[in-house]
C-alpha cells in the first residue's frame, strides 16, 4: 500500500517522464468508472487532453499535478494511488500493462499508464488547480519531508487523543503521509509500545518518535527509489520494513523475541513485545 515514500517516487518519476510534455491523447478504461467519481471518464479525458505537465508536488499521500491548458489555463489532476494504484511509462508502442486505468499519450512518444488493480484509486480534475479548496487536500497536516516534523505541535496532537498512539499516527490532520506501514516501523524505531495512549508519552518520547517517523520515511524513500516500484503485498515482491509484515519472525533488533501482529482500529499493528515494552501500562 503506498504511503508517503511510494507517492514520493511517484511524484519523482512523473516529474522526469512528463515536466514540459503535452498530452496528446488521454484513454480510459470504462471498468474503472470509479477511480474518476464524482466526474466521469469522458470529463477527464476531456479535460486533460491536449493539456501540457507544468510540475507535479506531493503533499503527504497525494499526487497534485498542475496541468496547463492549450490556452494557458491552469487545470489540476488531484491523484491518489489508494490501495494499489501506480504510475508507469511504457512506449506508445507497447501493449497496455494489465489493469491500465488511465493512459496519457505524451509527445515524446513515450505513454504514462496509471495502473490500479483493486480500484481503490482516485483521479480528479481540479478546476483552476485550486488543490487547497479540496477537503481531504486542505485538512492535511504538515509534510513530514517538505516541512519536517515539529516536536511540539505532534506532542499537543497526541496529548489531545485518548486513542493509541499508533492509531493517532494514522489521522492525516496529525502528519501528511504517515500510513500503517510507517506507523509500526517508527514506532519500533523509537521503542515506544504502539499500544499506549498518544498523550501518555513523555517530552523526551515525542522527539525520539519524531526522529524515528522522518528516518522511517527517508529509508523508505531511499530502498524503494525506482521506475517500478513493487508495493510489499504484491507476490514475490521485497519486504525492506523492519517489523511491518514480518509476524512471528525474530526481533531485528534484539534477536530474543518475535515480532508480533495486533489489530487496532482494524488495522494490522507490528511491534516487539520486548523492545516495545511498555512497564508503565499506560494503555489506551
Ligand atoms: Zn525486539
Amino acid at each position: 500500500v503506498p504511503e508517503l515514500p511510494e507517492v514520493e517516487i511517484a511524484a519523482r518519476n512523473l516529474r522526469r517522464w512528463a515536466e514540459g510534455r503535452r498530452v496528446e491523447r488521454v484513454r480510459t478504461d470504462p471498468r474503472a468508472a470509479r477511480i474518476f467519481r464524482p466526474g466521469d471518464r469522458a470529463g477527464f479525458a476531456r479535460a486533460v487532453a491536449g493539456c501540457r505537465l507544468a510540475s507535479v508536488e506531493r503533499r503527504g499521500k497525494h499526487l497534485l499535478v498542475h496541468l496547463a491548458s492549450p490556452k494557458g489555463k491552469p487545470v489540476g489532476l488531484w491523484s491518489h494511488l489508494g490501495m494499489t494504484g501506480k504510475w508507469v511509462r511504457r512506449d506508445a508502442s507497447d501493449p497496455a500493462p494489465a489493469h491500465s486505468r488511465a493512459r496519457l499519450d505524451l509527445d515524446d512518444g513515450h505513454a504514462l499508464h496509471y495502473l490500479d488493480p483493486r480500484l481503490f484509486g482516485r483521479l480528479r480534475i481540479v478546476p483552476d488547480a485550486g488543490f487547497a479548496r479540496v477537503p481531504e487536500i486542505g485538512a492535511l497536516g504538515p509534510d513530514p519531508i517538505h516541512e519536517g516534523i515539529d516536536p511540539g505541535r505532534l506532542a499537543a496532537r497526541l496529548a489531545a487523543t485518548r486513542r493509541a498512539v499508533k492509531v493517532a499516527l494514522l489521522d492525516q490532520s496529525v502528519l501528511a503521509g504517515v500510513g500503517n506501514i510507517h506507523a509500526s516501523e517508527s514506532l519500533f524505531g523509537a521503542r515506544i509500545d504502539p499500544r499506549r495512549r498518544g498523550g501518555s508519552l513523555t517530552e523526551r518520547e515525542v522527539r525520539v518518535l519524531a526522529r524515528a517517523i522522518a528516518t522511517s520515511l527517508r529509508r523508505g524513500i531511499d530502498t524503494q527509489d525506482g521506475p517500478e516500484i513493487a508495493y510489499v503485498e504484491e507476490p514475490g515482491a521485497e519486504n525492506p520494513f523492519r517489523v511491518y509484515a514480518r509476524e512471528g519472525e525474530p526481533c531485528p533488533r534484539c534477536r530474543k523475541e518475535r515480532i508480533r501482529r495486533i489489530v487496532q482500529a482494524q488495522r494490522s499493528t507490528f511491534f516487539c513485545p520486548r523492545c516495545q515494552d511498555d512497564r508503565r501500562g499506560r494503555r489506551a
